[in-house]
C-alpha cells in the first residue's frame, strides 16, 4: 500500500522486470507494472508471465499503458492455476460492471498462452523453467538461465517439508533468488495454509540451495518502511546476502 510509510520499500503489488540480452521479460501484472508502462513507449513484442492469477497479480493488467498501444505485441502466460482459462480471469477483470474498457476492445496484440505444469517454455528473449508451488489455486515459480547467470524468481509460496526437495533443486546455484516472505516466523504460525513463508523459511532455502544472493520479495502490505528495515538485521545474521526487495531496485547478474 503506497503511503508515508511505505516510501522507501514501496507500495505496489507485484511486479518485476528481467532483462537479458535478448528482450524484456515481465513477471507478473500487479500495480507495480503501472509505472513500468509508462517507460515502454516503442512498439515492443514482449512476454508477460503470471506466475498465478490471484488479484495482487493482476490488478495493475487493464491499467498498463502498453495494452493501449497498437504495434505492441504481449504473449501473455500462466500457468498452475484453478481450471478456467487464463484469457478468461482476465476478460472478467474487465468487464462490466468491474472497468470500462473490454479486454476485447484494446489496440495491442494480445495472445494467452497456457504453460503445462512444470514444463519450460520460451518467450521473446528467454527461456523459462518453471516449478509448482504450494499457494491456494496454486502458483509458478520461474527461472532464468542465461549466458552461465541462474536468477530464481518464487512468489507465493508456503514452504513445508513436501516442497522441500522439489523447490531446493530448482533454486541449486542460483546467482540471484528472489522468494516469498510475507510473514516473520511468528506471523507465519498465525497463517499456516495461507500460502505465504516466513524470512527465516526464505533463508533456509537460499543456504540449502547455496544461491549466492536472496532477496526478500512479497511483503505484507501491513508492514512498513521500519518493520523492513528490521526483517532486513534479523535475516542477515541468518543469510548475510540478503536484500530486501523495493521499489525499482536494479540487480544486476
Ligand atoms: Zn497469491
Ligand atoms: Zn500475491
Amino acid at each position: 500500500m503506497p503511503g508515508p510509510g511505505t516510501v522507501r520499500y514501496g507500495g505496489n503489488t507485484s511486479c518485476v522486470e528481467v532483462r537479458t540480452p535478448r528482450g524484456r521479460v515481465i513477471i507478473d501484472a500487479g500495480t507495480g507494472i503501472i509505472p513500468l508502462g509508462r517507460l515502454m513507449t516503442q512498439p515492443e513484442e514482449f512476454g508477460l508471465v503470471l506466475t498465478h492469477l490471484h488479484w495482487d497479480h493482476i490488478q495493475g493488467f487493464p491499467f498498463f499503458l502498453p495494452n493501449y498501444r497498437k504495434g505492441h505485441t504481449i504473449h501473455v502466460y500462466s500457468g498452475h492455476k484453478a481450471d478456467v482459462s487464463l484469457e478468461s480471469v482476465l476478460k472478467g477483470q474487465m468487464q462490466e460492471p468491474n472497468f470500462p474498457v473490454n479486454l476485447g476492445g484494446l489496440p495491442a496484440t494480445l495472445t494467452f498462452n497456457e504453460v503445462p505444469k512444470g514444463e519450460s517454455f520460451s518467450v521473446p528473449g528467454a527461456r523459462i523453467s518453471t516449478v509448482k508451488l504450494n499457494h491456494p489455486n496454486e502458483a509458478t515459480g520461474v527461472r532464468f538461465d542465461v549466458n552461465g547467470r541462474r536468477l530464481v524468481h518464487l512468489t507465493d509460496h508456503e514452504h513445508t517439508p513436501e516442497y522441500e526437495d522439489s523447490v531446493i533443486s530448482f533454486c541449486e546455484g542460483a546467482d540471484l533468488l528472489s522468494l516469498d516472505t510475507m510473514y516473520t516466523p511468528e506471523e507465519y504460525e498465525k497463517h499456516v495454509g495461507w500460502g505465504h513463508s516466513s524470512w527465516l523459511h526464505a533463508c533456509h532455502i537460499a543456504a540449502a540451495a547455496r544461491v549466492k544472493q536472496l532477496v526478500l520479495f512479497h511483503h505484507d502490505p501491513n508492514h512498513d518502511d521500519e518493520f523492513m528495515d528490521r526483517v532486513a538485521d534479523t535475516a542477515r545474521r541468518e543469510f548475510a546476502n540478503t536484500v530486501i526487495a523495493r521499489e525499482g531496485l536494479d540487480l544486476e547478474l
